[in-house]
């Protein structure tokens, strides 16, 4: 039987929107207002706002838009990380890669500790997928 590409091509592009949608949920408004005043600056070059969310490892290479995964990032970083591994990128800019990878680590750990008070989980939300 002959594939059929354009059904096989839709059924990935809804896959793909779901999944999209999903992941976008994952982060609260108050999740990243806590993320904002935690970094305090861009996370990558330590420039100044206004921030946008970046996902640390990009959705195309299986991120996903949660507390964990997301970091502010100044307008001129966002747009050249773009899709890039971060570390790679990061060394390919010179920016500093062990105070992104150290700061990244003390912030979850940070809100880790007191998820009571931020990350509790809303009712109905984050059904186990997959
Ligand atoms: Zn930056």
């Amino acid at each position: 039987m002959p594939p059929r590409p354009r059904t096989r091509k839709a059924r990935i592009a809804r896959k793909r929107a779901r999944r999209v949608a999903a992941a976008d949920n994952d982060l609260t408004p108050s999740q990243w207002e806590t993320l904002v005043a935690l970094w305090g600056a861009c996370a990558y070059c330590g420039g100044p706002g206004p921030f946008q969310k970046d996902c640390v490892l990009p959705i195309s290479r299986g991120g996903r838009y949660t507390r964990d995964n997301v970091v502010p990032a100044c307008r001129s970083c966002n747009a050249s990380k773009c899709n890039a591994e971060v570390t790679g990128w990061m060394r390919r800019k010179k920016l500093d890669e062990r105070a992104f990878l150290q700061g990244h680590a003390e912030i979850l750990l940070h809100l880790r500790e007191r998820r009571d008070d931020d990350g509790a989980p809303t009712a109905g939300a984050g059904a186990p997928s997959s």
